[in-house]
């Protein structure tokens, strides 16, 4: 496997997989492998001849309140993980391959980024998709992992690839989850111990709304307020958002459909966690 930090490198290594007809895939992370990450690796590996998998903190992405600085960070770690699931090349750059002096244009992202977690972190989102149009035009993958537990980082880029006539196919990859529920996150390391205790009430949330939209509710606020009541009756928890929305628009909707998704966001201590689950009725 190599570990490499610029895009001359990367191009290099891609052509070379190219020459040899081989599928180029492309993960895109900030690093701080768990298994989620691991998935992306393993469906990635399945389905391509040459795998790539981006470590990148990406500043454009966070607000200056954010947790930039403490983000977890590991590359060697990282190394041996990627190395286990037979990934090719692992491309770590710094903030000025990505950004050098001078760096001045962005992708804006319209409505679909400005709701949801793009009301809670104005800015979010624009950063996120440019990084990420950055990474197609200096690895010019066939297909790109992304991970359903971002679900609207997923519809963000599957809309930025569709609206700018990307040449590649973006692949969703299932949320993967601790034993008790908990979808895998590098921002779980924050948690203290009653606080990892605690946040195993996100997932309960979404399986009690799943449960009761299965038993037939329709009613869409209903399915929210509970599921919000739910998270509200733990102590330590305080919900940013808790929404139910179409799985293409993210807009919320009165009535449960064939299909909708629940998005929530909420704040365990100082630590903000994001889940969702895509709810699949059939009318
Ligand atoms: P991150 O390093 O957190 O930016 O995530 C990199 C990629 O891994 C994104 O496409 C995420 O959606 C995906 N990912 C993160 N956590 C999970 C998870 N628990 N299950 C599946 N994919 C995930």
């Amino acid at each position: 496997m190599q570990i490499v930090e610029t895009i001359a490198e990367v191009r290099r290594a891609v052509g070379k997989a190219k020459a040899e007809v081989k599928k180029v895939g492309l993960a895109p992370t900030m690093g701080a492998f768990h298994a989620g990450h691991i998935e992306l690796m393993r469906t990635a590996r399945r389905e391509c001849g040459f795998v790539i998998v981006s470590v990148f903190v990406n500043p454009a992405q966070f607000a200056p309140s954010d947790d930039f600085g403490r983000y977890p960070r590991d590359l060697e770690a990282d190394a041996e993980i990627a190395k286990t699931e037979s990934v090719d090349l692992i491309f770590a750059p710094s903030a000025t391959e990505i950004y050098p002096e001078g760096f001045d244009t962005y992708v804006e992202v319209g409505k679909l980024g400005r709701i949801l977690e793009g009301a809670s972190r104005p800015g979010h989102f624009r950063g996120v998709a440019t990084v990420v149009a950055k990474l197609f035009g200096i690895v010019s993958p066939d297909t790109a992992y992304f991970g359903m537990k971002d679900y609207q980082q997923l519809r963000v880029i599957q809309k930025m690839v569709s609206d700018l006539d990307f040449a590649l196919e973006i692949v969703p990859c299932p949320t993967v989850r601790e034993p008790d529920g908990l979808a895998m996150s590098s921002r779980n390391a924050y948690l203290s111990k009653d606080e990892r205790a605690a946040a195993v009430v996100l997932y309960r949330a979404l399986e009690f709304a799943e449960e009761r939209a299965r038993a037939g509710e329709r009613n869409a606020e209903a399915l929210r307020s509970e599921a919000q009541r739910l998270i509200e009756s733990d102590p330590l928890a305080c919900v940013d958002y808790v929404a139910v929305v179409d799985p293409e628009t993210l807009e919320p909707v009165e009535r449960v459909g064939e299909s909708v998704v629940i998005a929530l966001a909420v704040r365990i201590g100082d630590t903000r966690l994001i889940d969702n689950t895509l709810i699949e009725v059939g009318g």
